[in-house]
């Protein structure tokens, strides 16, 4: 059977992900994703109306006109998890394709709500729901697996197609996780049996990411273990605390949560991605959140909020709000600009449970925020974080449990390629045979 990988996203820098594997007549898409900074860029860009080609001369989404050079017919659209890198782009693109879009529960929620949001294409594409560990027939020889990963949000799933050649792993954003505050493990056993059972793997599409840090990624039970010693360390502070972190990190949140509740303070979520993702999993039932949890997402209630806040004292609660990167128009920032009725005074806390995204647009923002949030007088507590993405003993693991005979690193520049490409010429791959290099919009034939 001919298979053959189409790398149409991603391959250039993080962001616009995209990926289709065709086996015989039978393509699987992995993927379809933003990249926000080409559209944070423009001032005033709503994707919302815009046009999928404008997106894509804008390098917002990917260029997938690249699929009509792949024979065979898509058979399903595969988002592996919901960040808007893998799936924001479905509202733009998949309507193209005569394909149910399958996914996770949490996932096909977030994909739900995009299509909803979206105004200028009808998205009609069939919701189908799969969880990890469970198969469904593609082709007559081809079988579609989700395996259990952990990353930074909820219901994240590495799929494998498997193919008479063997299985192409789809291996995009994990770490790998034995203690992950929710969900379950990362499956290792299943892979390492894929690696192993019937013609073993025949390629291993990689996240590159953050393939140049020594070591492991530590386990999100340790981002837990600094926050709480953070936050117990401020625990008999008695002014305003407030806290940030990504709003689709659902396990951060909710150790949020607890902490607050911990050091005596009503936890109060503000935001409209807050109360959009918090919200979600919660009603999907994968967090327990306290009952009288309060969640806000438009303005008005969030300034009434703040009002409350300021009424019944700060000592008294602990805001978790969105702005980690210092986005303009997030509340974290607008309590900088002094634009919300929350009033930060000398020695007032704010903790960042999050990572500046290496971007230069991401750096200036939050070097600015953080430069107002001082000028308050506030105290700023840093990278209260891990990484959602594997370092290199943890590509050294993958490479070892699953053997693939392929291996294409993804989801990076050609520098951030750099160090994976060393990392598997160690283990015996050699770029331009078995190790493939490449761009967007390439095409890579494993068998014929
Ligand atoms: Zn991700």
């Amino acid at each position: 059977m001919e298979v053959e990988i189409a790398t149409i996203g991603g391959y250039e820098a993080v962001g616009r992900q995209m990926t289709a594997v065709r086996a015989g007549d039978d393509v699987v898409i992995f993927d379809m994703g933003l990249n926000l900074s080409k559209v944070l860029i423009h001032d005033n860009v709503e994707t919302e109306r815009m046009h999928s080609l404008d997106l894509i001369d804008m390098g917002a989404i990917p260029d997938d006109r690249v699929m009509s050079d792949l024979e065979g017919d898509v058979k399903a659209i595969v988002p592996t998890h919901g960040h808007l890198d893998h799936i924001g782009a479905i509202s733009k693109l998949a309507h193209r394709y005569d394909a149910p879009i399958v996914a996770t529960p949490f996932t096909i929620e977030l994909v739900k709500q995009q299509i909803k949001g979206e105004e200028k294409f009808g998205v009609q594409n069939d919701l189908q729901k799969m969880e990890a560990g469970e198969t469904m027939q593609i082709g007559e020889r081809t079988e579609l697996e989700f395996v259990n990963v952990t990353h930074s949000i909820i219901d994240a799933i590495n799929p494998v197609l498997h193919t008479p050649e063997g299985a192409v792993v789809y291996g995009l954003d994990k770490r790998m996780d034995h203690t992950p505050v929710l969900g379950d493990p990362i499956d290792m056993k299943r892979f390492r049996e894929i690696g192993r059972e019937g013609e073993g793997v025949l390629c291993y599409i990689e996240d590159c990411t953050n393939a140049g840090r020594k070591g492991r990624t530590p386990s999100e039970s340790v981002a837990r273990r600094h926050l709480r010693d953070v936050m117990e360390s401020i625990e008999h502070y008695d002014g305003g605390i407030v806290a940030t972190t990504f709003s689709s990190h659902i396990a951060r949140v909710k150790s949020l949560v607890e902490f607050a509740e911990d050091i005596g303070r009503q936890p109060v979520l503000l935001g409209r991605s807050m109360e959009k993702y918090s919200g979600t999993a919660e009603r999907l039932d994968f967090v327990d959140f306290p009952d009288d949890l309060g969640m806000y997402g438009h303005r008005k209630s969030v300034d009434r909020t703040f009002k409350r806040i300021m009424n019944e004292g700060k000592e008294n609660f602990l805001p978790i709000v969105t702005g980690h990167q210092g986005e303009p128009r997030a509340m974290l920032t607008r309590m900088g600009r002094g634009e919300t009725p929350y009033e930060l005074d000398d020695g007032d806390k704010v903790l960042f449970s999050a990572r500046v995204i290496p971007e230069p647009t991401n750096e200036g923002q939050r070097y600015q925020s953080e430069k107002l949030l001082g000028m308050q007088g506030a105290r700023i507590y840093d990278d209260i974080h891990v990484s959602g993405h594997l370092r290199e003993e943890g590509h050294y693991e993958m490479l070892q449990a699953l053997q693939p005979q392929h291996v294409i690193p993804a989801h990076q520049s050609l520098k951030g390629f750099a160090p994976y490409v060393d990392l598997a010429e160690n283990q015996g791959y050699k770029v331009g045979r078995d190790l493939h290099v490449t761009r967007n919009g390439n095409m890579i034939q494993l068998t014929e």
